[in-house]
């Protein structure tokens, strides 16, 4: 059993002992700033030339300088910009101004696992990784939870440095919830295994079918949306309250045997078969590979996919359904059927 870190076993003096640049101030980085400030630790920003965040942090009252004055004054870097543009802004605007003893944080493993980043000799390397969006870590912080994190070491020059990534997380709401102890290895390959396998991908593809098999036989869309992707949140909640036998025990008997007889039939052992080749995929870096490739020429395949994506036919339904929802707000950060961001 994985060893949990709690309140009491993180010391949250050391890093309000530290000088710490949140760099970017999307989801997670408008999160980590915020709970550091509230947890009393001296904390900047780093943003680009013309960043449209700049506002939005300054609004709180935060510090924001550029990239490369931000690492200059402080001994503890986290990087919260996209995994996909932190190579380039770690080149020219981190690593010139790092110095030893300082300690270069991340929220996700990918650029460490797959090499895109290397720090220089003297820096710790550790990762602070809440398991949940940047809006739910700062709302749960604010309501004096936390949300679970994991932490891990990459490099330890100082000797100290899982202490102060534990100290980091407890300044965040992390070990309020609890922490776990992995490796950049582990987190990585995990975690894009489960977002694509299960909880983006996978999830995704099973609502768009289930939709389009209830549509294509004639059904009404609005009934289609309600059965495979509004009625979703009521099965994870269940889920994640008591396990998949909570969700069995809470459905009708009906429901129950259903799932048992036709679950397998869906989500046959090819599926399973696929999940390896995707593992194998995330292991080996094709997968970092080609997403990289094409962030660096623009996106081109990743625009493609995300506009195809929106204009599947349960999207149109779905708007028109939530707008006579009143419970469902959305997200501040994001506005219902963009297609240009
Ligand atoms: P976002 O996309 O929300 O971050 C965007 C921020 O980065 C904005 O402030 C943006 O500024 C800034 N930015 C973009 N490009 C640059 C640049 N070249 N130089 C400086 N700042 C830049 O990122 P996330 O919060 O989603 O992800 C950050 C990290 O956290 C990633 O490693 C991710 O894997 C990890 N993570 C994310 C989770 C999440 O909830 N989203 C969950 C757990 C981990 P501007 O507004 O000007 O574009
Ligand atoms: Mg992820
Ligand atoms: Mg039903």
């Amino acid at each position: 059993m994985a060893e949990i870190y709690y309140d009491d076993d993180a010391d949250l003096s050391i890093i309000q002992g530290r000088h710490v640049a949140v760099i970017g101030y999307g989801s997670q980085g408008h999160a980590h700033a915020l709970n550091l400030r509230d947890s009393g630790v001296d904390v900047r920003i780093g943003l680009a030339e013309g960043s449209t965040s700049r506002a939005k942090a300054e609004a709180e009252g935060l510090r924001v300088l550029s990239v490369a004055d931000a690492v200059e004054e402080a001994d503890v870097i986290m990087i919260l910009t996209p995994d996909q543009v932190q190579r380039t802004v770690y080149a020219e605007s981190i690593q010139p101004h790092l110095t030893a003893g300082d300690a270069l944080f991340f929220a996700h493993g990918f650029n460490i696992r797959f090499g895109y980043i290397s720090a220089p000799e003297g820096v710790d390397v550790a990762m602070v990784a809440p398991k949940g969006p940047g809006h739910t870590v700062r709302r749960e912080f604010e309501a004096g939870r936390g949300v679970p994190a994991l932490i891990a070491v990459e490099k330890d020059s100082s000797g100290n440095a899982e202490a102060l990534a534990l100290s980091y997380a407890k300044a965040i709401g992390g070990t309020r919830a609890g922490v776990i102890k992995t490796t950049f290895t582990e987190e990585t390959e995990t975690d894009l295994f489960g977002e694509q396998a299960v909880l983006c991908g996978g999830v995704s593809q099973l609502v768009q079918y289930g939709f389009e098999t209830l549509t294509e036989a004639g059904y009404k869309p609005e009934i289609a949306y309600f059965e495979v992707l509004h009625e979703l949140k009521l099965i994870v909640d269940l889920m994640i309250e008591g396990g998949i036998a909570k969700q069995r025990w809470s459905v009708s008997d009906t429901a129950e045997y259903g799932d048992y007889v036709s679950g397998p039939r869906v989500i046959d052992p090819h599926v399973k078969e696929n999940m390896k080749a995707v593992l194998s995929d995330i292991q080996d870096g094709t997968f970092a590979k080609r997403f990289i490739d094409d962030q660096d020429k623009g996106g081109p395949e990743f625009k493609e996919l995300r506009a195809k994506g929106e204009a599947h036919p349960i999207e149109a339904t779905g708007r028109e359904l939530r707008q006579l929802f009143s419970w469902i707000k959305s997200n501040d950060d994001y506005t219902e059927g963009q297609v240009s961001r």
